[in-house]
Formats: structure tokens, sequence, C-alpha cells
């Protein structure tokens, strides 16, 4: 990036051709209160400064308390606002400092922005790093921290410093894709999966769990994903566990603001067995391989999700191989059971508002097994939809632009050849009612009545039911 940068900028010198400008470039400090009550921080700027540095989201913005100006020995108060802090006439090399109360929006209830967990902190970047209201997407940003004694920092970005003063890069979609940190007290475990390395944070009470049953369940799921992709998507995985009343997994999700993140909501009074095998460690982790799609679009992206979700949990041994078969004819009962008479693509336009999320997940799921059978089938096995998938981790995985379904899908031709993906998702997208799954069911050799799944054990059947439950090897 940088030798590119400079042999542009040459270029431009002796060539006459248009000059070249250098990315917007800036460097954040940030110092947590030994109490977490707070977050001071630094931002300074090697290139001209916006006109206003603002929250990610407006809400967060009531939050900032205090803004100066420093440039060289001038300092200047500013005033925060609804908007941020406005910068009129910033120069390359002004710095401004800022406090954050974290403490009043962890009061303010909204656990994804800020949460006191014990001795540790949730905070999202939203929060606390302050960035121009449009970040420009050739940008070169770093964070370090200064962290008081005994407490560590989780963040999901990528290390470009080693200790004594390690930093972090910042990427576009650092400040515009969803992202989640810590602060406290914590040790994370770290463990290699090919690929990569996973880094799991147990936040709070998660840390009084006994045994490694949650480590041991991100394992297999990140492996199980690791192997459906052809090698972990990101060198790094961040997994923040945190803490909830009650037992079980209660919530889950995948982030990639800037780097790869799942964080999972889990019940600290869970007995080990509540945790070995949730649905929803593969399911966030097989989010983190496909690439970042339009909200719009979930009917493509969970429908993946979904789809793997046990397929996966089978090839990571945390069920029985026939299971995957009977959560899946259950979860298309219950897509079947909702929906508001909608075409697919509006419905999952829409699902954030008419919450027909079952329709619009299962549905996908549908799309993602009947793609998956009839490719099998008529490649005699030579491509399935795993290969077409980890084609894709490769390429787009860690691309930060927000992609729409159709792209996505152009680019699932792509790399199986043919136009295949795209003309199915057509067809499937413009129907009103839920998908037939019979002919996949007859392909697969399942007979299906009411709830109840029985299995033709024929072995050709049986051969391609084998083939996805157990995967590549
Ligand atoms: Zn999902």
């Amino acid at each position: 990036m940088r030798t590119a940068l400079a042999l542009a900028l040459s270029l431009a010198a002796c060539g006459g051709a248009p000059a070249v400008r250098p990315p917007d470039a800036w460097d954040y400090v940030v110092a947590p209160a030994p109490d977490l009550a707070a977050i001071d921080a630094t931002v300074c700027f090697r290139s001209r400064p916006p006109p206003r540095l603002t929250t990610g989201t407006r809400r967060l913005a009531q939050f900032v308390s205090r803004a100066t100006l420093v440039r060289g020995a001038e300092r200047r108060p500013l005033t925060p606002g609804a908007h941020g802090v406005r910068l009129d006439g910033g120069r390359p090399g002004d710095c401004v400092e800022y406090r954050v109360d974290v403490a009043a929006a962890a009061a303010a209830g909204r656990w994804q922005d800020a949460a006191r967990l014990g001795p540790d902190l949730l905070a999202a970047p939203d929060l606390w790093l302050l960035r121009p209201e449009k970040v420009p997407r050739d940008l070169d940003a770093t964070v370090r921290f200064r962290l008081p004694e005994g407490l560590a920092v989780a963040v999901p970005w990528p290390r470009t410093g080693d200790a004594p003063a390690p930093a972090w890069r910042l990427t576009w979609g650092a400040f515009t894709l969803t992202a989640h940190a810590a602060f406290g007290t914590f040790a994370p475990t770290t463990l290699a999966v090919p690929g990569g390395v996973v880094d799991v944070i147990r936040l709070g009470d998660v840390r009084s769990m006994p045994g490694d049953a949650p480590e041991r369940w991100v394992e297999g799921s990140a492996r199980a994903m690791a192997a459906l992709f052809g090698g972990l998507p990101f060198p790094r995985v961040q997994v923040l566990l945190v803490p909830t009343p009650g037992e079980g997994v209660r919530f889950g999700m995948a982030n990639r603001g800037g780097g790869a993140g799942v964080l999972l909501l889990v019940g600290a009074a869970s007995p080990p067995g509540a945790i070995a095998g949730h649905w929803i460690g593969p399911h966030e982790m097989t989010h983190l391989g496909v690439p970042v799609m339009k909200q719009s679009d979930a009917w493509l992206f969970e429908g993946l999700a979904t789809y793997y979700t046990y397929v996966l949990q089978a090839r990571a041994g945390m069920i029985p191989p026939g299971r995957v078969w009977e959560e899946l004819h259950a979860g298309f009962g219950r897509g079947r059971s909702v929906g508001t008479g909608r075409t697919l693509r509006e419905e999952s336009a829409a699902m954030r508002a008419t919450h027909a999320y079952w329709r619009v997940y299962w549905a996908g799921a549908a799309f993602a097994l009947e793609a998956d059978v009839a490719l099998r089938r008529e490649t005699g096995g030579a491509w399935s939809l795993d290969r077409v998938l980890a084609g894709l981790a490769r390429c787009c995985a860690r691309d930060e632009r927000v992609r729409s379904a159709e792209e996505t899908l152009a680019r699932m031709d792509a790399i199986l050849g043919r136009p295949f993906f795209a003309p199915r998702a057509a067809r499937a997208l413009e129907r009103v009612d839920f998908p037939d799954v019979s002919p996949v069911y007859r392909a697969l050799g399942l007979w299906a009545r009411d709830d109840r799944l029985a299995l033709d054990p024929a072995s050709e059947v049986a051969a391609l039911r084998d083939a996805i439950v157990v995967g590549s090897p």
C-alpha cells in the first residue's frame, strides 16, 4: 500500500499527471481511567483535520463531555454538542483531546454501547473513537492504548506494532461497521485454528464459570468454520463472552468492523452442557466467511449461516449427523409458519419491521440446501456449496465493502464458472410462499410426515446426505 502510494506520487512528480492526494491520516492514544468510568483520548492529525469529529452514532455524542484543540503550545477549548465537536480551520499537526463519559453511557442501559461487567467494561468504538462525519475509504489511522496498571484491552483490529508500544491499524470498516472492544482485568485464551488464531475473552461473571466448556465450544465452532472456508478467513478472530442472567447462550453477533469479532451472550450460571455444542457458535462463525452484505439482503447471508449452523454442528461432532435433517425440517416448518404475503425480496428488506425473521432465514436456508444438493448431483460431487464458499471467503471475506446479494451471487457464479446461483436466486426472490422443498427431500431420501422425518437408507441418497454432513476432508 505504502509502496504503491510512493510510486504513484513519484509518477505524479515527474509525469505531470494529476496530483495524488495522500490519504487522510490520524492517530489516537486512548487512555481509560483506572475505574473505567471515563475514557480520555487524543487524536492527532497528520493530514488536514476534518471540520467535525463525532461518535459513530449520533445518540452517543451526548457522552463526549469535553474537548480541547491542541496546536503546539496553544490549547483551545472546544464545545461538544449534539453533532460532535467542530474544528474550524484545523491544520495538519493539530491534536484534539477529548473525554467520553463511559459510566453515563453504561447507565443509559444499551449494553451494545457500553456495559460495566464487574471489573470489566464492554465499550463500543462507536462511543469512544471520535471520527470525521464522512470516513474516507483511503485512510491511514492507528490507535495505541495507555492502560492503567493491571488493565488489558481487547480490540478486533490488526496489530501493527509489538510491545512495548503496540499499535493497532484502523481501516474504513473500523469506523463504519460494528465492532466491540473491552477493557478490564481479563486475559485472553488464544486458540490456534488452521489459518489463524482465535482469542477468547471471558468478561465479568463468565470468568467464574468452572472448566473450559466455553473455550472448547468456541474452538469447535471455529475449527468447523475454518474447514468449510479452507482456513480461518481472518488471521485473528476476537470472541467476547459477555455474561447475561440465566443459562445457555442467549444471543450472538458476528462483527466486521475493522477485523473479525464474535460477541456471545452467555448465561454465567450455565452448566457446561448448556454451552457445549450450542448452535449459536457455528452460526456466528459462518457469518465471518461470507462477505459483508446490505441488511436488506439478509435472506442470503442469514440463509447461508442458517443452513451451515446445523451442518457445521454435525461436522464438529456437536450433534449426530441425522439431527441435521431434523433441524432443517423443523426450521423449514417454522419458516413456512410466518410471512406477510410479500415476495422473499420484499420480506427480506422489510424484516426488521415485520419481524418475519423465520421466513427470511429459512427461505434462505432452503435456497442454500437446494443449491448445494443440485451442485453436488450435477457435478458428481466435484462441486458443492462448500467449495464455492471457500472461493468466496478467499476473495471477499476480508473486503469491507458492503455488497448486495446480486454482487455476491455474481461472484459465486464466477467462482463456479457458469450462471447457477443468480438465476436460482431470481426465481426464489419472487416467491410469495415458502419454497417447495419436496424435490430436494426426494433427492436426499428424506420422507416427511408432518413434523416427523425418516431417512431412506438406499446407498445413493445416503451417500449424498453423508457428503453434506461430513464435508470435505
Ligand atoms: Zn445470523
